[in-house]
């Protein structure tokens, strides 16, 4: 473990004050965005005062963006100080390009290479992974693995039988992969035989929750542990430790974290247990550095110490804004949902799909739910009171035949529009 990783929190808050000062005085003189978002304001706060500053949306940044000028006004340094250039997925609307210089990309790098290390990943592992190189910013964290120090098999994705033949011959400590992935190839090979005893997921909410967890753990046994980044700020920026208990901020001294209200966007205090979306300010970023960055997840964080050392906050993502859906006034989570239904397990294998009647996020409930698993009207009606207790909405669940739900070896598709109207 880096040394800075057992800091005091407050030492680690002191550092950062003084890295954001220097970030804001560079955006202002760098950045013509920030420029002008930023006038009138009071910059001279430090961190003490940052919720009184603007937040950044990605529609802000993405509306400055032009054929001329695909990176956007908020671009600080020359076109020819740029050593990368990656993509953001696009879930909402076109894509975006994410400059990076040789800084950010070292920075984004040593994030990375500390959140897997939580993991347990050391030099003398053998790790598989099926991260692609590109264009997403995911790529990036392959080089996290040669910064610990592992014996690492860049399989990618597109076959999973090349990925099984990987694991079966190569005999690997660990494998990366995104929840879904790992729950896909539950049905294709007897993983619990393989030499794999540490799953590494990330990409997607739901690594955390315990049922789905619990599946994926006995499934492959091996331990599982999340990890989590955001395009546009950083790949990995997160990872969990061994404890299992939330994934710590491996970009410490690098990303600032807060949290607010995701209706009103006022600032939350980042006690322990507390919830709300996360924002995220970049501490010593070059090339394109956001300022509190709207990142749609929701989610939860502790602040109580850890017994693996490391005194970063930990973090758990309850599920994204933009898949979310509500349900007469209740926020509705996909991952939220597959979870519950992951408690029925074995009567369910645990794949679902929620097939809304109309389209857009509003919706009336009963919420149309496909639930593979045993055809039984009774655990039907047994999921439904479940889902209605731990969630508050009512669903209509529809069982269907184990196997007939899309899988995917990237992201699951939790919600499918096809039916609506
Ligand atoms: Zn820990």
């Amino acid at each position: 473990m880096d040394e800075v990783e057992r800091l005091p929190w407050t030492s680690q808050r002191e550092l950062d004050d003084a890295s954001f000062r220097y970030q804001l005085a560079y955006l202002l003189a760098h950045s013509p965005f920030y420029r002008g978002k930023l006038a009138g304001h009071d910059t001279t706060g430090g961190l003490d005062t940052i919720a009184t500053l603007p937040l950044t949306e990605k529609s802000e940044l993405k509306a400055t963006c032009s054929d001329e000028n695909p990176f956007g006004d908020h671009l600080c340094v020359a076109p020819d100080e740029l050593v990368r250039v990656y993509s953001t997925s696009g879930t909402t609307g076109t894509p975006s390009f994410i400059p990076l210089t040789v800084s950010d990309l070292d920075n984004w790098v040593t994030g990375s290479a500390r959140s897997y290390a939580a993991s347990g990943l050391g030099a003398g592992d053998r790790v598989v992974t099926t991260y692609n190189a590109g264009p997403f910013v995911a790529g990036a964290a392959l080089d996290a693995f040669s910064r610990i120090g592992v014996c690492h098999v860049p399989i990618g994705t597109g076959s999973s039988e090349r990925l099984l033949r990987a694991i079966d011959k190569l005999r690997p400590d660990a494998v990366v992969l995104t929840p879904s992935y790992a729950e896909y190839l539950l049905e294709l090979g007897d993983l619990r035989s393989s030499t794999v005893r540490r799953v590494l997921v990330a990409g997607e909410p739901g690594g955390g929750e315990p049922a789905f967890r619990a599946k994926l753990q006995a499934g492959w046994g091996a331990s599982v542990t999340e990890a989590m980044g955001i395009g546009d700020i950083g790949p990995s920026l997160f990872g969990e430790c061994e404890q299992q208990l939330g994934m710590h901020l491996g970009a410490r001294g690098l990303v600032h974290i807060e949290l607010i209200d995701p209706d009103t966007g006022a600032a939350r205090e980042l006690s322990d247990g507390a919830t709300g979306e996360l924002v995220l300010t970049h501490l010593r970023h070059r090339a394109a550095p956001l300022l509190r960055f709207r990142t749609r997840d929701h989610v939860r964080i502790w602040t109580e110490p850890c017994a693996c050392g490391r005194t970063a906050p930990r973090m758990r993502c309850v599920g994204r804004t933009d898949d979310m859906l509500i349900v007469r006034g209740v926020n509705v989570f996909p991952s939220a949902v597959r979870e519950v239904v992951a408690r029925f397990q074995p009567r369910v294998t645990g794949a679902i799909q929620i097939r809304p009647k109309r389209r857009g996020v509003k919706q009336e409930p009963p919420l149309p739910v496909c639930v593979e698993g045993e055809s039984n009207a009774a655990l039907a009606e047994k999921i439904i009171l479940e889902i209605r207790n731990a969630l508050t909405f009512t669903p209509e669940v529809r069982m269907v035949p184990p196997q007939s739900l899309p899988r995917s070896d990237y992201k699951s598709k939790l919600v499918d529009f096809s039916d609506a109207t």
